[in-house]
């Protein structure tokens, strides 16, 4: 009889599909590196057929398939949990076209936000959303079934999702659809999302990959301005009341072609000074909170009218300016994406400070207005914990803590708070950084914030503190068991358990 694994050879070839054991370890874990399992075998199909293909053996022998990406999501999204299939989207990582005049880009989903935009601007456009800032080693597929988004051009353009023009899906059971104007065979090319009845590209976006395998993607392409200027503020009180009326002042007073707007409480500022960190943080000195902005614009005198107006908000606010070079404190710089390799530089560098740490985060959306209670009740947190990171510093030595370290402006009327907290991957505190990862989660949900970015852990978390009504979950349950009866995709998000039929 022929193994599984001989179909899967049969499919992708025998270069493309392995069950040695050393690759499968290196698709064990993801960027967050608590979880991890091995899975039986790691597969790289180069088209959407090969992938038909895979899904219909799983369904035949109920394996479990999890798609992976870069594989540098942060909440164990792409382990396969339940062993099984690892599909590496990473051979799929074509860009199909670039159509200036309709203003799209189709590629495929494995690609990374770093390549795509690299070839995009050399024709002078851009993604808008520059996807997340793991951007050069995440992939399209992997922003867009996380509802992505980060500094570069989160306040200006929000979610990589807003973005989606139309996608071709492979669902669970094999079948290869394409949403948005592509599903009609009248049509000649991906241009809108809307008009054939119902939005069906968004059940696809930031569904963790329990829906369908997306293939490929149209984004909508903008012309990249070719002016820009960041400036660093730091705010003379500290209260976090001021980064609010600042924040709103931009944009209730007309947003001022905002491109990234972010806010770093006291705290952080000061706790990174302390440490006396890389370049990356160059406020040596800051005692106080900080506030940045980044602005574009198509011509100088908009430049100048966007920072005349940006600055007299801050300063009203008694903000104080720094100089303009990074030298000066001036981080605003680093966050713009076209500079000194830009956001996806700053962020892969600042994941690891302090050296051997581990970043475990539970990042969150919510409206402007509340970020000072999110992150209030996330101090209190913190505090009522305050032990048990003492005892991780006092065995490994790293400082361990938490908190908020950026509120950034997202999707142009609400903010990304960069909560999570900081400890030792060492294998003796797992249960301890486990426990206190969910009841972060926990506290984040019930605080009245949203996670965006769910993979397996903060997508059980969600249901487990009932932040679901029954109705909402019957209702994702429902679409579930239609795609996927046997569960074989993803299972274990969502608490979606294998096996479990009903
Ligand atoms: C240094 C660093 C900085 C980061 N900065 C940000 C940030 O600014 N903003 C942000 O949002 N996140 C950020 N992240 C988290 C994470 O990298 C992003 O969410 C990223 O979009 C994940 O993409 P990936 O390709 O690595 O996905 P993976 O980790 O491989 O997968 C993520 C999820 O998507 C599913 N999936 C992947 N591809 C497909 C597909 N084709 N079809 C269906 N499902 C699929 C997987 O099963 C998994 O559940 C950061 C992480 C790191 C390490």
């Amino acid at each position: 009889m022929t193994s599984i694994f001989e179909k899967l050879q049969k499919i992708v070839g025998i270069d493309s599909v392995t069950n040695n054991e050393y690759v499968r370890y290196c698709y064990s874990k993801t960027g967050d590196c608590i979880y991890q399992e091995l899975p039986d075998f790691v597969i790289r199909p180069r088209t959407s057929e090969e992938i038909s293909d895979i899904l219909h053996i799983a369904n035949k022998e109920e394996i479990p398939v999890v798609p992976r990406g870069g594989g540098a999501g942060l909440f164990g999204g792409a382990v396969p949990h339940y062993k099984g299939i690892v599909i590496d989207m990473t051979s799929m990582n074509k860009i199909i076209e670039i159509n200036i005049e309709d203003q799209v880009v189709t590629a495929e989903c494995g690609i990374t936000w770093a390549e795509l935009n690299t070839e995009l601007l050399k024709k002078g456009f851009y993604t808008g959303a520059m996807g997340p800032g793991s951007g050069m080693s995440a992939v399209i597929g992997g922003g867009l079934s996380h509802n992505s988004v980060g500094g570069g051009g989160g306040a200006k353009y929000g979610s990589v999702c807003r973005h989606v023009v139309g996608l071709e899906v492979v669902l669970p059971q094999g079948d290869i659809i394409n949403t948005g104007s592509l599903c009609s065979k009248y049509v000649k090319e991906p241009f809108s999302r809307y008009g054939f009845g119902p939005d069906f590209s968004g059940i696809f976006l930031g569904d963790n990959g329990i829906y369908g395998i997306k293939t490929n993607a149209t984004l909508r392409i903008y012309p990249k301005p070719p002016f820009y200027e960041a400036k660093t503020f730091v705010l003379k009180r500290s209260n976090m009341k001021y980064g609010v009326k600042i924040f709103l002042e931009w944009l209730n007073k007309g947003g001022f072609g905002i491109y990234d707007g972010f806010y770093f409480p006291d705290y952080f500022v000061m706790g990174m000074s302390a440490m006396d960190p890389p370049t990356y943080f160059p406020w040596k000195k800051m005692t106080k909170a900080a506030i940045f902005y980044t602005t574009e614009a198509f011509s100088e005198r908009e430049l100048e009218a966007n920072i005349e107006s940006l600055d007299e908000i801050v300063i009203k606010n008694k903000g104080q300016p720094l100089g303009p070079q990074i030298e000066d404190g001036n981080f605003a710089k680093f966050q713009y994406p076209f500079e000194l390799n830009g956001n996806y530089s700053f962020y892969q560098n600042t994941f690891g400070i302090p050296k051997g740490s581990q970043s475990l985060s539970t990042e969150a959306h919510c409206p402007i207005k509340r970020f000072p209670e999110i992150i209030n009740a996330i101090d209190k947190w913190g505090a009522k914990n305050a032990n048990d990171f003492a005892k991780i510093q006092e065995k490994t030595g790293i400082p361990a803590g938490t908190g908020c370290g950026s509120v950034g402006l997202s999707g142009e009327n609400n903010v990304e708070l960069a909560i999570g907290f900081v400890t030792s991957p060492d294998p003796e505190l797992r249960e301890l950084n486990l426990n206190l990862w969910k009841e972060q989660m926990a506290t984040v949900i019930k605080a009245g914030a949203m996670h965006y970015m769910l993979g397996y852990i903060a997508s059980r978390e969600l249901v487990k503190t009932g932040a679901f009504t029954d109705q909402y979950y019957n209702f994702m349950k429902g679409i579930k068991k239609l795609l996927d009866p046997n569960n074989i995709l993803s299972p274990g998000k969502f608490m979606l358990e294998m096996g479990d039929k009903k």
